[in-house]
């Protein structure tokens, strides 16, 4: 007898690994900093929103979330044809690249990067092309220029990039996004894009126009506080919008998910004050471990990444010893997502007292 046939593709999938949650302990408050979400609770505006919108949850959602549409339209300056949601920007991502790519293709990315890209572009049945990062952990522009070929359909430019914090500039931007042919799709998934603030790093949405190949993700996930809710969207042409419409799951947006991310774009003020204030934290922590003696390189999201090699997950327990919990890369290195300032403060002794311990 033989077993049900699955698709080898997916056989072979890597399964997705998320940010693990502390254990509960009773000697010390645990913090999960291991999955780049903000520490901070909904503002009252949002969770009054989620509990309004709670008492219609019998009824299907707005199958094309019309109102967020409209709303995002106006905040970001462009056509509500340019807009395509999905739960989550994990999940635009994943549609586009079912629209844009299948067997025969390849698709073209920097790696170390999202973990979504691989699994994505393998569940397509396309070919990946991993472009190895600089010695500064920034995008190889060039390089990635240069692994393009016929058969390439989708470019991803990960700005600033996950798990490493860098950040392409503008220059170098506008001048890969010219060596890019037109019929090859480049994604900006800017999912951190509100931390930035050195004004070298381009704002995607600028870059997109007059482009009609370049496509900006963002989500409510990150700065908005939304990463349960699942909510994402792509800013693109009309017509690649559409097609990430028609590769969506129906009704994948719920009512509670565009109602809390409608009233966090009217919470707007409130949000960029946390946004500022972690950005801050993160300069904060990230001068500390300079002044230690690490190598560490600017990072423009909420969050830094210590390269150690084969030290990571020996600092992962550091770090878990001392009741936070980060996200290692075995191997590589270590990412820690900037969260509340207590966390934060125990980030920076545990990597003073690692250093000590690899020094001695
Ligand atoms: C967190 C993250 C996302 C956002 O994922 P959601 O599905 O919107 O929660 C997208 N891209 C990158 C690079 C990320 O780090």
């Amino acid at each position: 007898m033989s077993s049900p046939r699955l698709r080898p593709e997916i056989e072979s999938l890597p399964a997705y690994k998320a940010g693990q949650a502390p254990v509960e302990r009773t000697d010390i408050t645990t913090y999960k900093i291991s999955s780049n979400e903000t520490p901070f609770e909904p503002p009252a505006r949002v969770r009054e929103a989620i509990e309004a919108a709670a008492r219609d949850v019998h009824r299907y959602p707005d199958p094309f979330s019309r109102r967020l549409v409209q709303a995002l339209a106006q905040r970001f300056d462009v056509e509500p044809e340019q807009i395509a949601l999905g739960t989550g920007s994990v999940a635009v991502v994943g549609q586009l690249l079912w629209a844009a790519a299948g067997p025969g293709d390849s698709v073209v990315y920097p790696w170390r990067s999202f973990e979504a890209y691989p699994i994505w572009v393998q569940m397509t049945g396309a070919r990946s092309i991993q472009v190895p990062l600089l010695d500064d952990e920034r995008h190889d522009l060039a390089a990635m220029a240069d692994a393009i070929d016929e058969t390439t359909r989708v470019v991803f430019v990960c700005n600033p990039n996950n798990p490493t914090g860098e950040a392409v500039r503008e220059s170098e931007l506008r001048d890969f996004l010219d060596r890019v042919p037109s019929d090859v799709i480049v994604v900006l998934d800017e999912a951190y894009r509100e931390f930035i603030v050195d004004p070298e790093v381009p704002d995607g949405l600028q870059m997109a126009r007059g482009r009609e190949n370049v496509v900006v993700i963002r989500t409510f996930s990150k700065a908005y506080g939304l990463a349960g809710l699942r909510v994402g969207f792509a800013i693109a042409s009309p017509r690649i919008a559409e097609a990430i419409r028609k590769t969506a799951l129906p009704f994948g947006v719920s009512s509670i998910a565009e109602a809390a991310a409608l009233a966090a774009l009217e919470s707007e003020p409130e949000l960029f004050e946390r946004v500022q204030h972690l950005s801050q934290e993160r300069d904060r922590v990230w001068r500390a471990l300079a002044e230690q003696g690490w190598t560490i390189h600017p990072s423009h999201a909420n969050f830094i990444w210590l390269r150690l090699d084969d030290r990571a997950e020996q600092f992962a327990a550091a770090c878990e010893a001392a009741g936070i919990t980060i996200r290692p890369f075995p191997g590589e290195g270590v990412r820690i997502s900037i969260g509340e300032t207590e966390a934060n403060d125990r980030v920076i002794e545990v990597a003073q007292a690692f250093r000590r311990e690899i020094a001695s």
